[in-house]
């Protein structure tokens, strides 16, 4: 009883459809891909990253051996909030031979496409194995796949490459920057706005340490280079998120931010922060001359590391192959790549869709793009189908 074949295109209404904002459960989902694998007889395990909330699903199509072929993409999405979408950002429209919705080019149409061709892959009998490894929280700094990853390394068939679905507009990228984000808390003192020279006012210290940070942002700007193929050739600088006060006539006590920075490699990764605590250190007199009570304190809270450029990768040999492209490059947005890389799994990004759509209001990703995927995973189940 074969189940009818779905296009990538029905396939990628139905993922989009679900609303798998980082901040909710992407149970549903999962639960949606583990059934229509299930519905073709390929079983699935689930790692879960947060119990009832929140997990991984591992399939594999083909013997159970290694030299296999992964294809990892997130099922997350970053949120629609405050976002003007011209249309219901959750429901796929076509308009011009694209398909708009949240999570269409980053990156759902991915995992429709894999999901698509998983019949095809079964069809053709596989020599060698391929697998679906679907994570969840990348959004948020590549958390969720972190235990899927180890458990992949430590518990499986090791498989020879990695081909994680990031949109690349199917370019073969072999390198992206290492992230680092800091939560800096600022602590002020209360007071009654009109008595602000008897309170420290956390909002504006933050504003001074924002400040700072666009200082050094520049200067990291000035060492460019051109010839890593990273756009921007520099480290980044960058702040997210704040809060902070309560009321516009008192005195804000606190204020918080949420910041990163994106290494061009070899950058030195304490640099930032060692700058950030030597200007915090000029502003903490002041402040405890009104309060002891006052700080600032900045914490790291993630890291992904970098994708390095590998000589001689089979990742990078296959996925040239397999994307028929002659060149590598370079992005800026962190992946689970570096962290397969550092489990000794090589890997690469190679997906459909534009990171200049990801993220964005009216996020879309064209229909060649999809058609793109569909023949590299075409050549990808030839070439495990090869003895
Ligand atoms: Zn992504």
């Amino acid at each position: 009883m074969a189940p009818n074949d779905p296009s990538a295109t029905d396939l990628l209404a139905q993922l989009v459809a679900f609303d798998t904002t980082s901040r909710n459960s992407n149970l549903e989902i999962i639960d949606f891909i583990e059934d229509y694998l299930d519905r073709r007889g390929i079983p699935s395990i689930r790692v879960d990253y947060q119990a009832g909330t929140k997990t991984n699903l591992f399939a594999t199509i083909g013997p159970e051996k290694p030299g296999g072929i992964v294809l990892s993409g997130h099922t997350d999405v970053v949120p629609v909030d405050g976002q003007n979408w011209s249309s219901d950002p959750f429901k796929v429209i076509e308009r011009n031979g694209s398909f708009y919705g949240r999570g269409t080019a980053d990156m759902k149409g991915f995992l429709a496409v894999a999901l698509a061709c998983v019949d095809e892959f079964t069809k053709v009998r596989l020599e060698r194995p391929i697998h679906l490894a679907f994570s969840c929280d990348e959004e948020v700094g590549c958390r969720g796949v972190r235990p899927f990853v180890q458990h992949i390394g430590a518990h499986l068939p090791r498989p020879a490459a990695v081909v994680v679905g990031e949109p690349t507009s199917m370019k073969v990228v072999n390198a992206h920057k290492s992230t680092f984000s800091f939560e800096t808390e600022v602590t002020g003192h209360e007071a009654h706005s009109s008595s602000a020279h008897q309170g420290v006012n956390a909002v504006m210290v933050a504003g001074e340490l924002i400040h700072e940070l666009n200082l050094i942002a520049e200067d990291l700007k000035q060492r460019a280079n051109s010839g890593l193929g990273y756009e921007p050739p520099y480290t980044t600088v960058h702040v997210g998120l704040i809060s902070g006060g309560t009321a516009k006539n008192i005195v804000p006590r606190r204020c918080g931010f949420v910041w990163e920075t994106r290494l061009l490699p070899p950058e030195d990764a304490d640099e930032v922060p060692q700058r950030m605590r030597a200007f915090a250190d000029t502003l903490l007199p002041a402040m405890k001359r009104i309060s002891q009570d006052c700080g600032i304190a900045t914490r790291l809270i993630n890291t992904v590391p970098g994708l390095q450029p590998e000589a001689s990768s089979p990742a990078e040999s296959l996925a040239l192959f397999l994307a028929q492209e002659n060149g590598t490059g370079a992005v800026s947005y962190a992946t689970e790549a570096g962290l397969f890389q550092q489990a000794g799994i090589p890997a690469i990004i190679c997906g459909p869709g534009s990171i200049e759509q990801a993220h964005k209001p009216d996020e879309f990703i064209a229909g060649s793009e999809l058609k793109r995927c569909e023949e590299f995973m075409h050549r990808l189940a030839k070439f495990c189908a090869a003895k």
